[in-house]
């Protein structure tokens, strides 16, 4: 098949382009997706026409990449993406181009392309395909090559290697050998690619089907040695009773196991026990401990998710599911200890690190199951949640200033009071109550200053 189908949108595009006599392609990861039957991410169109004329060409249009030829065009409620033909010149700092020169044809510039499924374009509104390095039959025999020599290519783009192990979780695609090859000895290149970029790529791993896919070809090639080190040293290191793996087996299908719409979760699935290594203890038996993992392993994937510029809202909330993942309930747990737990973890918490607790015991035996008592402790968490309503100061039937004006002077007092008055309301809701904290936080106070004298009446 030499001519594909176009989408109206594109035909009508492309004749704007075509009635000022220049050539457009629709090119990237638009045309390996329709080759794929997957639904195209976004439009990127490749042509002849220089940057200004495009601009001049249509009524809407951003200069989102001018310095690198690219344009966005707003066009009937789509934003298209159009890049002027390009060759690459220079990459000293392995980085990006030192320069960009626009190339005179299609052909030249699907060669600078980083691989052959990524590189076949077809021209509009015609539908007639381009593909010069057979990026079809690699496509159909689910294999990620570079466009020309691997090693070249790489020492080019550091980034190159990350996005073939990308691509390799998200398609289910193998790499080609001589491509895999050629990732070690770039290594050196792409510890120069800029940290946002490398964590970009980690999040479309992460964000795949089976991210551990990805995660052992970083292994195999030396890549994660590299960018996750921490992690890298969890290979070998053996765990006690019913763990069936290694900890870093055991991170790779807890990772796996988590739910794919969430990064977060992923992150944390893949972090949660990077502490064991530094934490491991062995008795005299040959029994490993692994005391207080969590707290390590919580800093760790703190570090980490920093290094590679993730947002602070990310790292937060990885490092808290992390540093909870431990939590152990048991049936005959008090209605108080169950609010102490929410009031620990957070109401907005609690649902992630049950997938996460999933996903743990998924890991641990690498059959799927409940664990013991969750569903249970769930249920006992729904039904407190629905009954009760003070999960936190603000949610008190008294606040400081109702103590200040009881007498209690404003200050460290308060604060300790509010605090009390919350532990009673955990232990028993009902005390819930204006008038009855307020006896309490009298007594209380009383007790804490020694004044055995009631403080004066409101
Ligand atoms: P997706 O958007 O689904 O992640 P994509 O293939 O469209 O995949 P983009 O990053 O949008 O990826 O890039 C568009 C196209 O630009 C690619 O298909 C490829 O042809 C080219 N490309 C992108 N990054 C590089 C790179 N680092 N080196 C060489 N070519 C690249
Ligand atoms: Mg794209």
């Amino acid at each position: 098949m030499n001519r594909i189908p176009v989408p109206g949108i594109l035909k009508d595009l492309s004749r704007t382009f075509t009635e000022a006599g220049y050539r457009v392609y629709l090119v990237g990861g638009a045309v390996r997706d329709i080759y794929l039957c997957r639904a195209a991410g976004d439009w990127d169109v490749a042509t002849d026409a220089p940057p200004e004329s495009v601009m001049r060409l249509f009524r809407r249009v951003i200069p989102t990449g001018i310095a690198h030829g690219t344009v966005t065009i707003h066009h009937k409620g789509a934003m298209i993406e159009c890049t002027t033909f390009r060759t690459e010149t220079g990459y000293s700092d392995g980085r990006r181009p030192d320069s960009v020169a626009y190339a005179a044809t299609i052909e030249e510039d699907l060669s600078r392309r980083d691989f052959t499924m990524n590189a076949i374009a077809v021209s509009l509104p015609d539908g007639e395909v381009v593909d010069p390095f057979n990026g079809r039959g690699d496509i159909k025999a689910g294999l990620i090559k570079t466009v020309g020599n691997a090693e070249e290519r790489f020492g080019e783009d550091g980034l190159r290697p990350l996005r073939a192990v990308r691509f390799s979780a998200q398609l289910d695609f193998r790499l080609d050998d001589r491509t895999k090859d050629a990732i070690r000895p770039a290594l050196g290149v792409t510890a120069l690619v800029a940290k946002e970029r490398v964590r970009d790529e980690l999040s479309k791993l992460l964000r795949s089907p089976v991210p551990s896919t990805g995660l052992r070809i970083m292994e195999e090639t030396g890549l994660l040695d590299l960018l996750l080190p921490e992690l890298a040293a969890c290979r070998g290191v053996e765990q006690k009773g019913l763990h069936r793996f290694d900890v870093l087996d055991h991170l790779y299908l807890a990772c796996d196991a988590c739910p794919q719409n969430s990064l977060e979760l992923r992150l944390a699935g893949l972090f949660h026990d990077i502490g064991k290594p530094e934490t491991r203890v062995t008795d005299e038996h040959g029994i490993h401990s692994f005391h207080h993992h969590e707290v390590a392993s919580a800093k760790i994937a703190e570090k980490v998710l920093n290094r590679l510029r993730y947002p602070q809202k990310t790292v937060r909330t990885v490092a808290h599911l992390v540093a909870q993942h431990m939590f152990h309930y048991e049936p005959n747990w008090s209605d108080a200890a169950v609010r102490r737990f929410i009031v620990r973890v957070g109401k907005e918490s609690i649902p992630a690190l049950f997938d996460l607790r999933r996903a743990d015991g998924w890991a641990i035996s690498g059959v799927r199951g409940e664990p013991l008592h969750l569903s249970e402790f769930g249920e006992r968490i729904d039904g407190v949640l629905a009954r009760d309503h003070a999960f936190s100061l603000k949610d008190l039937a008294v606040n400081g200033n109702d103590l200040i004006r009881s007498g209690i002077p404003a200050g460290p007092e308060t604060g300790m009071v509010l605090k009390e008055l919350f532990e009673a309301v955990l232990d028993d809701p009902e005390l819930n109550d204006r008038n009855r904290l307020m006896e309490i936080a009298r007594a209380f106070y009383n007790r804490i200053t020694g004044l055995g004298t009631a403080v004066a009446r409101e």
